[in-house]
């Protein structure tokens, strides 16, 4: 019985069965229905039982009537009352909990997800993701000349972009200062040339600041595909894909496989794509 009411107040509080509040009063009113039939019930059988053993000290007809007329709107209000009271209390305590729980989530500047949810939803997919890795070039310059708040609008503009280019299945999120990741379940195809796509899409704009416009560009390294493998294994070979494209020049992507096999031309990049 506690086990059980405990676990219907967890239930309550992840919004179970309460998703808007009229489905806190459909409840209190379904609840208190039953209780006031059980009430009035257990007043009936206990009227009963007073008389069958001649303890009961008023005419039983009597005694009927007043128990029909005051057990069931009595029992009524008082548990609906309960039932509206703490079914409020638990509706209001869930939904600040799943505002909470979004917010732990989620990277307060860009709106993308944090590292936090981008390794939960890394776990998720049992069959392994592709992974790419972002980050903004030159950025510590941007933030020298125009200031931090500048440097704070790039990055917005960098999310949307990212965010455009690698809508679902894809899950996008800023995990550092002025770096992102990108991965979706599975093997991906065409996700060389979609992260190429915004790449270009994102060094071709004009960013809009506080202080004036610029232009930026990101390097992109890739982790390729495979199953089985931890985070940080993925995590490795994108990182190391990332710093050749740094090295390279930066405003490129770079695979993995690239690294690999050195004598596959690296594409992208000014100079490589035109
Ligand atoms: P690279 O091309 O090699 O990536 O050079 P970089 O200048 O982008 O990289 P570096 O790591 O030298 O500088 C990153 C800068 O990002 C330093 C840090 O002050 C800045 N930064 C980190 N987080 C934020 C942020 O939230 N807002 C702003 N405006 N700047 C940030
Ligand atoms: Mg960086
Ligand atoms: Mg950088």
């Amino acid at each position: 019985m506690i086990g059980a009411t405990r676990k219907w107040i967890v239930w309550q509080l992840s919004l179970g069965e309460f998703s808007c509040r009229s489905d806190v009063v459909r409840y209190a009113l379904w609840m208190s229905l039953k209780i006031a039939a059980f009430a009035y019930g257990l007043n009936l059988a206990a009227h009963f039982a007073l008389y069958a053993s001649g303890l009961l000290p008023y005419d039983l007809f009597d005694a009927l009537v007043i128990a029909t007329l005051l057990t069931p709107p009595v029992s009524f209000i008082v548990s609906i009352a309960a039932y509206l009271v703490v079914g409020f209390a638990i509706f209001d305590l869930a939904v600040s909990r799943v505002e909470l729980e979004r917010l732990s989530r989620t990277d307060m500047l860009s709106g993308l997800l944090n590292r936090r949810a981008f390794l939960d939803a890394y776990e998720r997919h049992s069959a392994g993701v592709s992974l790419v890795l972002f980050d903004i070039d030159r950025f510590k310059s941007i933030n020298d000349a125009r200031g931090h708040t500048a440097g704070d609008d790039v990055i917005v503009s960098v999310a949307r972009s990212l965010l455009a280019a690698f809508p679902e299945p894809f899950t996008c999120a800023r995990i550092g200062g002025e770096e992102f990741a990108v991965q979706c379940g599975g093997d991906v195809p065409g996700l060389f040339e979609r992260t190429e796509a915004a790449r270009k899409a994102i060094a071709s704009q004009l960013v809009e600041t506080g202080q004036g416009t610029v232009r930026v560009s990101v390097s992109a390294g890739i982790a390729n595909y495979s199953s089985g493998r931890d985070f940080a294994a993925v995590f490795a070979e994108a990182d190391r894909a990332l710093y050749r494209a740094k090295t390279d020049g930066r405003n490129r992507t770079v695979t993995y496989a690239q690294i690999e096999s050195p004598r596959v031309a690296r594409m992208g990049g000014d100079t490589a794509c035109g």
